[in-house]
């Protein structure tokens, strides 16, 4: 587990009890939006508010304590830093998920063409997930199998 309170304090950050339960709700589910720790921290502190916690994730994302993911289309969500990793999204049930894969190179030519001095990095995919694939392949042969059924029900 990490120390959230040195974290803060590395950072130069007061150490507050909201701050560190909002960096404990987010390490304990990845990625999470502003509603998304609302929902969970107001059952600790039933009096905070919905703009104390968008005022303190912010300060956390300026101190690079969280950073912010940003999906087209969908509400921002918060998580820790670590590990350089890439987004995939599943366009269907809106999950979100890390992918740690070797993008050195695409790095490496990127910085090469455009002379930029790269220091941030966000990359999202986005598609269907192994889950809803299943779920859809499942509905689709129902439906056939719906459609066969009236057929033959017609003929007889
Ligand atoms: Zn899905
Ligand atoms: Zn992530």
């Amino acid at each position: 587990m990490v120390n959230f309170e040195k974290e803060l304090k590395i950072k130069k950050l007061k150490v507050t009890p909201q701050r560190v339960t909002i960096l404990k709700e987010i390490a304990e589910y990845g990625h999470a939006s502003i509603d998304d720790i609302y929902e969970r921290i107001k059952k600790t502190y039933p009096s905070i508010s919905l703009a104390t916690i968008y005022k303190n994730v912010t300060i956390l994302c300026q101190f690079n304590v969280l950073s912010e993911i940003k999906v087209p289309g969908y509400k921002q969500k918060y998580e820790l830093n670590r590990e350089k990793h890439v987004h995939i999204v599943c366009d269907q049930c809106g999950k979100l998920e890390d992918i740690y894969i070797d993008f050195s190179a695409l790095e490496q030519d990127c910085q090469k063409n455009s002379g930029y001095n790269i220091h941030r990095f966000s990359a999202i995919f986005m598609g269907i997930c192994p889950e809803c694939e299943k779920v859809n392949s499942r509905e689709s042969n129902n439906h056939f199998i719906t459609a066969n059924n009236h057929k033959q029900w017609c003929h007889n």
